[in-house]
């Protein structure tokens, strides 16, 4: 299959990338980096009144966000559907020439009235074929459909599925109004960019024997297809808003990096023994379309804040300062200018955090002064002996030869040995004039971090509130 594999992802550019749409654009992405073949973005945007230039950006951005680079698409021209009219009406001509298609006039009143009779019966409306022999020279155009037999789709995920021909119709490849239909433009399109496998979302089956005959009419070769399941709330219906963010940008806003999103699309439907963490490199190498379920998987948020934490945990420190950096801006903080300082902060954070907005959150104090004081901690320790003892804190601080985390903490215990008490009581005032708060990372790391001036400057702040408050 080598290098002859070309696959495609084709969003209708209705709306910001789905999840769903995201998970089918990995599995075709993994599918042609395994066998080294051609994976090809295709915008379908012939529905004009739902598809906005701007929703083309917002995949397209998320796309490259996910890091699913692709071979062929856009910008370069000619990947947007409605830059392809010419070669659809190609096609079209060709099929009404080889009478494998023929014009059909009938009034959307009456089809309407068959419908409604059909709808009445319990039936699905299919056309009746009235126009098949009459020869018309235009209106809608439709493919001539078998009426005997059945078309078999051999699925590389379903297995093979069978659609009878009397359940389908003569259905309509362009409209009256000269506009090509949805199923007629995939068909085309996915003939002429030499598409070899047809990866999509399985609500896409049943159009797929339309699509197949219509391979066959136009005498081309039918292309492998595998539908891929739905992905589905944890009630096992489609996953839909509803059950809560459905949008890549919605996770990326959420500070869900890239890595940990492919990850967990990944294994939605896929699975490689019990392996729960792949690097990008062994999911090309290890990713077989026979290895994707037929049945629909539950999309498990916290599973994918598991994998998050994981990722912030292990990634290299300079690209995560790269990631956090844009998330310290969007709240209004500035990031240190020097880098090693930042990615030494970040490494005090990243063990807890499940997003890059947590990770902000709870580091907040490293980029700005603390506002506020929890108050109850405020209560009990900014006293007039807690001023009293932050006095002799600075004071050893300003002093000390040296500001490492080490070198701080020697310097707290003699002080806290003089004074008789426990390190606790020491570091749980100093914690509370730093960072405002009662938890924290380690505090002498902390104080290091943020340096002798400004930890000084903030100890002396706390000791003023404490003094005002005895
Ligand atoms: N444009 C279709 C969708 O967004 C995809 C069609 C296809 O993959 O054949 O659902």
């Amino acid at each position: 299959m080598t290098s002859t594999v070309r696959v495609r992802f084709a969003p209708s550019p209705t709306g910001h990338l789905h999840v769903g749409s995201a998970h089918t654009a990995l599995f075709n992405w993994l599918f042609a980096r395994h066998h080294r073949g051609a994976f090809i973005l295709r915008i379908e945007d012939t529905d004009r009144s739902r598809s906005t230039d701007e929703n083309i950006v917002a995949i397209v951005d998320a796309l490259r966000w996910l890091g699913l680079d692709w071979d062929e698409g856009p910008p370069a021209p000619g990947y947007r559907q409605t830059e392809r009219f010419a070669i659809y009406r190609e096609h079209a001509d060709r099929l009404l020439a080889a009478g494998r298609a023929y014009y059909c006039d009938c009034p959307p009143e009456l089809l309407d009235r068959e419908r409604h009779v059909a709808q009445q019966r319990g039936e699905t409306f299919r056309y009746s074929g009235r126009c098949r022999d009459r020869g018309l020279g235009a209106g809608a155009l439709r493919l001539r459909v078998p009426t005997e037999g059945a078309t078999v789709v051999n699925d590389l995920i379903n297995g093979p599925v069978t659609f009878e021909h009397g359940q389908l119709d003569d259905w309509i490849l362009v409209r009256t109004d000269g506009t090509p239909t949805y199923n007629f433009c995939v068909v085309v399109d996915d003939v002429t960019m030499r598409i070899s496998h047809v990866i999509r979302g399985n609500d896409h089956l049943s159009n797929t024997p339309k699509q197949i005959l219509c391979y066959e009419a136009l005498d081309y070769a039918v292309p492998e297809f595998a539908h891929v399941s739905m992905i589905l709330g944890p009630d096992r219906s489609r996953l839909s808003k509803r059950h809560g963010a459905t949008s890549v940008q919605a996770y990326r806003d959420a500070g869900i990096p890239a890595d940990a999103l492919v990850n967990y699309l990944a294994r939605l439907g896929w699975s490689h023994g019990d392996q729960e963490i792949f690097s990008r490199v062994e999911l090309v190498e290890l990713f077989d379309i026979k290895d994707v379920a037929s049945s629909g998987a539950v999309f498990d948020v916290t599973k994918l804040e598991w994998l998050s934490q994981h990722y912030l945990k292990t990634m290299d420190g300079g690209q995560l300062a790269e990631l956090v950096e844009p998330f310290v801006r969007a709240a209004g903080l500035t990031p240190p200018a020097d880098r090693e300082r930042f990615v030494a902060t970040l490494d005090t954070l990243r063990e807890r955090a499940k997003t890059l907005v947590e990770l902000v959150e709870q580091g907040r104090f490293y980029f700005e002064r603390p506002s506020a004081y929890e108050p109850k901690a405020a209560q009990k320790l900014l006293t007039a002996e807690g001023a009293r003892r932050l006095g002799l804190v600075i004071e050893r601080l300003e002093r000390a030869p040296e500001f490492t985390a080490t070198a701080i903490e020697r310097v707290v215990r003699a002080l806290t040995e003089e004074l008789g008490l426990k390190l606790v009581d020491i570091a749980q005032l100093a914690r509370l004039a730093v960072t405002g708060r009662t938890a924290s990372p380690p505090i002498f790391d902390v104080l290091a971090l943020i340096g002798r001036e400004e930890s000084v400057a903030r100890l002396r702040h706390a000791r003023e509130v404490a003094e005002r408050a005895a």
